[in-house]
């Protein structure tokens, strides 16, 4: 089966991505490089002052009605609704006084100049007016669908209605999702919580007209997961472990016959582990690590070389195998730690698979610390 959510080349902000410091985990966030790089807000902005144009210019027939605002789907350009300093949709929009340029209220409050023009900020005031522009034009392509659902009788033409349907929501699905995507590197996560919750919102509506396809359930539970992501960045854990837990309920009535779906269900569950280890609930932390490690060995047994499918499972293992170290399963723990050294050193990655070789490393290193730390114990008592 291909992988069959379209957004699954909308690179996810994954465990990855959103580092804690905290060594305890180091197996997880081994790659650690800051998400957002504070360097000017223009290097990678590129002003086309050809809204439209350029990119068709390869033949293809253009049949999309060209948006008043400049909206491209291919593109996705918003000159003028959009901040330059997260490259997204206004959000919460804040005009500059006394310079007059707009950003959203996250975004430049990190700012002591304004970055367009570079005069001083003397305060920042909020522009609902442009906001509601905003506002309306999202919920003006938003629109395109429900008319088009309103306007349809049932019966005759349902066939018709459910090919229009879906293609004008995808659209607008992966747009929210980019938009979401980008606040959420800028580390607007009002902004991108905002854009996902809108795409849940669209895909479980979908669901209620079509029905729980593996299609909307793997959407809908990578957006969830996003959700997750957010909630989690805010400092909302309550609310991060409640959008994994969905995550996981709708990832987990799919088949596990696709890596990219089995993936970010186990991801969900490690997040959830995680924020329950944090939360200082090691047992129910443990019992999440677990049903991951074990949907990840199913992957392997399936997949037995494929090296990434291996280093899951190695991840997975040193994460139980630390939560049983804490509530006091030292043999299990050292069990496990074992089993997962010899994973990894079992396994032979190619020249070119450089960063998963970093990874193979990092974690091999982090568990054979856990090792030398556990035999130290030993020969002091
Ligand atoms: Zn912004
Ligand atoms: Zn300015």
């Amino acid at each position: 089966m291909k992988p069959v959510c379209p957004f699954v080349k909308v690179a996810r902000p994954d465990e990855a991505s959103s580092k804690k410091s905290t060594d305890k985990h180091a197996v997880e966030e081994a790659d650690g490089k800051p998400t957002v790089s504070p360097k000017c807000p223009f290097a990678s902005s590129k002003q086309s002052t050809d809204k439209y144009g350029v990119e068709e210019a390869d033949g293809k027939p253009t049949v999309s009605p060209k948006c008043p605002f400049g909206y491209d789907s291919q593109t996705f350009k918003l000159g003028p609704l959009s901040c330059l300093i997260c490259q997204a949709l206004l959000f919460d929009t804040s005009r500059c006084v006394p310079c007059s340029h707009v950003f959203c209220k996250v975004c430049i409050s990190r700012f002591n100049d304004c970055p367009l023009c570079g005069a001083d900020i003397d305060k920042i005031e909020s522009d609902k007016n442009l906001q509601d522009v905003v506002d309306r034009f999202i919920e003006g392509h938003a629109r395109i669908k429900r008319s088009q659902v309103d306007s349809d009788k049932e019966g005759e033409v349902r066939e018709n209605k459910m090919v229009i349907y879906e293609d004008v929501s995808f659209e607008r699905g992966s747009f929210l999702l980019q938009q979401a995507m980008r606040a959420f590197r800028a580390q607007n996560f009002e902004s991108a919580k905002s854009r996902l919750s809108l795409c849940a919102e669209d895909i479980r509506g979908e669901i209620e007209t079509t029905g729980s396809t593996s299609e909307l359930c793997s959407q809908l539970g990578a957006v969830l997961g996003m959700l997750g992501d957010c909630c989690r960045a805010m400092g909302d854990a309550g609310s991060a472990v409640i959008y994994f837990e969905e995550s996981v309920e709708f990832l987990g009535k799919l088949p596990r016959d696709d890596m990219e779906i089995t993936h970010t269900l186990s991801v969900s569950l490690n997040k959830i582990g995680d924020l329950k280890y944090y939360d200082g609930q090691l047992e129910a932390a443990r019992d999440y690590y677990v049903r991951s490690l074990n949907i990840r060995r199913d992957v392997m047994k399936r997949l037995p070389t494929v090296p990434s499918q291996i280093l899951d499972v190695a991840v997975s293992l040193a994460k139980v195998a630390d939560a049983d170290k804490v509530v006091g399963n030292e043999d299990t723990a050292l069990d496990r730690f074992h089993e997962a050294i010899q994973l990894l050193e079992s396994l032979t990655l190619k020249a070119e698979e450089t960063s998963l070789e970093q990874r193979r490393l990092s974690v091999l290193d982090f568990l054979k610390s856990q090792i030398e730390e556990k035999e130290k114990q030993n020969t002091a008592a």
